[in-house]
């Protein structure tokens, strides 16, 4: 199943943006910026590759949203969550009623 990117979304009642974006520096996929509350993408990436690269952004995002300082500069940690999520999010099936 694929994963749905969202072109927005709410972390600790703030307002973050996604977008591709060309303004990464070389060799670097993706970025969570605090700052301006935005996670960009490197366009014409892997459809699988993007999904997971967001996944690992938004890992930085809610660990730097939980003033979780450590766990977010482990960046082993923060892209095992994120391959989780991806994991999770591309398998999950059926609706529990
Ligand atoms: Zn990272």
């Amino acid at each position: 199943m694929r994963v749905s990117i969202p072109a927005r979304f709410t972390m600790m009642n703030r307002r973050w943006t996604v977008r591709l974006g060309t303004d990464l520096k070389k060799g670097v996929d993706g970025e969570c910026r605090y700052e301006h509350a935005e996670i960009v993408l490197r366009p014409g990436m892997d459809k699988k590759y993007t999904e997971h690269t967001f996944l690992h952004e938004l890992s930085h995002c809610i660990a730097g949203a939980l003033g979780w300082e450590t766990f977010n500069a482990d960046e082993g940690k923060i892209d095992a969550l994120g391959g989780a999520l991806h994991q999770f999010l591309q398998t999950k099936t059926g609706k529990l009623e």
